[in-house]
């Protein structure tokens, strides 16, 4: 038996774990005690993320469409189909007729290549992750407020919080090793305030819980940070040392009337303001939230940081702010410039300085137009003008969020699918080239902390799949670019090169202890565990005035409940390694067995009122269209709210219909449907 410290690529955490491994096969899988980020605790899914690779479902070969069918073919046949394929729509059509999309699961190294040959082999800036429609608002406002799109302490300081403040994320669900800190930190005497709709486990033991109505959150932050400019409570050094435009969010704070703001988010006015007052007296304050499926618009995050702010809670152990980033790697693909408007390290395109940067290293002109993003090039392929897509281990046909993906990938002239496993989306392939799973490859991570770590490689992989990062380097090759990376670490050097905050961050330094948090610079190797801890950055931090929204009308008409969209334990995002994971799935059976066909949670007294019964069925009426489902009776979520699980497909497609906007808040009406 051997024993090798490696990173769960499950969740956003990174948890350090050992995998056991016996010959050729990983045998086992168990918690490092002295990992930063766990400390000996993992959760259900660390325990068994090792199972994926050895699922008999795995692709072996490269699979090439002819006559209709996918047909086993050699490396050299597919990659030299695509490369001749990609030419000739390039110089048919231009080189923003193609895109590029991948998960937020990716390793950096792959997700660096795969945007290079988008940006510097094919010219075009049509590239995103599948996260972005919901997360990228997050990094703007934090890039525009604090000059970094992460959160600014680590994990474990959360044992050093006065108080915890957890909005809008199911972090038993979702994070469960961040829960389990927050949940220790409370029994130690930490005070906890979780602002939810749903009644989670974590809010369970929450010492102020804020029930609040979906959406709603912009006027509870701006009551907040009325009662403590109120009270006087706020950080008048700190701003006066380290921000800008306060004067400006003054002025906007008086439009919120605490009285009006309970009524609106259905939170006694009491205890709006006992939060807001434990919060601003607090030593240290940390605030957690999620960039999920659940992220709010662009102006809640707003209101989150001025209250940060506000309170002076940033650049101080156990204070900061944690948007939380729940895919292993979303951190990564974002640093690593898999968004259309910004190169790697943030960087926007159209910026020339950014780009002159850039060229001599890749040894290319790159393009200076944003591209488009996820949504508008699934929707309806920007308008038609996409002929060809690259999916780097993303299913987008799974999701209904934007529009019917299947319906633009069956229009192209190429689909080439990376992939584990023949997904949903793979079926509409035009070639599928099969990678290496977790444990078969040396490549990195970046967590929700910052932390980028290895993930080793402990095994061999089966003959024919091939890594991703090394797919791309044979098929920028056959375009005819000179690169010439020989492993992973070859292509880590360069994002060195590329992004100032990772330039020390080599696989030497990489596999000493724990990985490194960025900012590793070559002159801080060790990376960087707090971020501001003497000072703002470059420049002061930026309140934004937030105008307090308008109210919206109760019933809206005719569809009195709010359908939102989260997390059950078993529905976890696509399901893609549950469903390959035998221990995984088996419990995820189990759960069907009660809900064969998927389910929708709906409150005990809606459902009593309704006549709606656990295990019964329920129809959900909206203006994008209806759809019957299980109900799945609990008094966790909110009454006047229905909770769907991310990816029930068939419901999201029904439902989501004509919502072109994507929104994860839908108004719908809600009758017991008969049997
Ligand atoms: S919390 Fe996340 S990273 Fe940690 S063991 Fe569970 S799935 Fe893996």
């Amino acid at each position: 038996m051997a024993q090798r410290l490696t990173t769960c690529t499950f969740c956003g955490v990174g948890c350090g774990i050992y995998m056991e491994t016996a010959g050729n096969r990983v045998v086992g899988a168990y918690p490092s005690m002295s990992h930063p980020a766990n400390a000996g605790r993992i959760c259900l899914r660390g325990w068994h993320v090792h199972e994926v690779a050895s699922s008999p479902d795995r692709l072996k070969q490269p699979l090439l469409r002819k006559a209709g069918q996918l047909q086993e073919v050699t490396w050299e046949e597919a990659l030299h189909f695509i490369a001749d394929r990609l030419q000739d729509i390039r110089r048919k059509h231009g080189p923003d007729s193609i895109a590029f999309l991948n998960s937020p699961r990716c390793s950096n190294e792959e997700t660096y290549l795969l945007q290079k040959l988008a940006r510097a082999v094919i010219g075009t800036n049509n590239v995103d992750h599948g996260a972005g429609v919901y997360c990228n608002n997050s990094i703007n406002v934090l890039l525009d407020m604090i000059g970094v799109p992460a959160s600014t302490n680590p994990i474990a300081e959360l044992a050093q919080s006065e108080v915890i403040v957890v909005d809008g994320v199911d972090l038993g669900r979702q994070l469960p090793t961040i829960g389990g800190w927050v949940i220790r930190a409370k029994l130690k005497g930490a005070r906890l305030i979780v602002i939810d709709t749903r009644r989670h486990r974590v809010a369970e033991s929450a010492d102020l819980f804020l029930q609040i109505k979906p959406g709603t959150e912009v006027l509870l932050y701006g009551a907040m940070a009325k009662i403590i400019v109120d009270r006087g409570l706020m950080n008048l050094p700190f701003i006066k040392a380290r921000c800008r435009d306060y004067e400006a969010f003054l002025a906007q704070v008086e439009d919120y009337d605490l009285l009006q703001v309970a009524e609106i988010c259905g939170v006694p006015a009491g205890l709006i303001e006992e939060a807001a007052l434990t919060y601003a007296r607090a030593g240290a304050a940390a605030l957690l939230y999620s960039t999920g499926i659940e992220a709010r618009r662009k102006n809640s995050i707003q209101a989150i940081i001025n209250l940060a702010l506000l309170t002076g809670n940033l650049g101080k152990t156990g204070a900061g702010l944690f948007p939380l980033t729940e895919h292993n790697n979303l951190q990564g693909v974002c640093d690593m410039g898999m968004l259309p408007d910004r190169l790697p390290g943030y960087q926007p395109v159209s910026t020339p300085a950014a780009r002159a940067a850039l060229e001599p290293v890749w040894k290319a002109k790159l393009p200076a137009t944003p591209g488009l993003g996820a949504r508008a090039l699934l929707a309806d392929r920007g308008q038609g003008r996409v002929k060809a897509f690259w999916l780097c281990r993303y299913d987008p046909v799974s999701t209904a969020f934007f529009g019917d993906a299947a319906n633009s990938l069956k229009q192209c002239d190429l689909v080439v699918v990376q992939h584990l496993f023949a997904t949903d989306t793979a079926q509409y392939a035009h070639v599928v080239l099969p990678t290496t799973a977790f444990g078969e490859e040396r490549v990195s991570f970046t967590s929700t902390e910052r932390r980028i770590q290895l993930a080793e490689q402990v095994i061999d992989p089966p003959p024919g799949p091939m890594p991703a990062w090394q797919q791309l380097t044979r098929l920028a090759q056959t375009l005819g670019a000179d690169w010439d990376y020989t492993s992973a670490g070859a292509v880590m050097e360069e994002i060195g090169q590329t992004i100032p905050f990772y330039s020390g961050a080599n696989y030497d330094n990489l596999a000493r202890e724990y990985g490194r948090q960025w900012p590793c610079t070559k002159d801080r190797p060790l990376g960087t565990r707090l971020l501001f801890a003497e000072g703002a950055g470059e420049q002061p931090f930026k309140f934004v005035p937030v105008p307090r929204p308008p109210p919206a009308a109760a019933g809206l008409n005719g569809f009195p409940f709010t359908m939102v969209f989260g997390h059950s334990l078993y529905y976890w995002h696509q399901n893609v390694l549950i469903k390959h994971s035998e221990t995984l799935k088996r419990e995820y059976r189990l759960l069907l067995l009660d809900y064969p066909d998927g389910f929708v949670e709906i409150n005990t007294d809606d459902a009593k009122q309704l006549g709606i019964r656990d295990g019964g069925k329920i129809r959900l009426s909206a203006a994008g269209g209806s759809a019957v489902s299980t109900a799945r009776v609990t008094p966790e979520v909110r009454s006047g709210t229905i909770l769907a699980p991310y990816f029930v497909r068939q419901l999201e497609k029904q439902i989501l219909g004509t919502n072109e906007h994507g929104d994860s808040l839908v108004p719908v009406r809600v009758e017991k449907e008969a049997a």
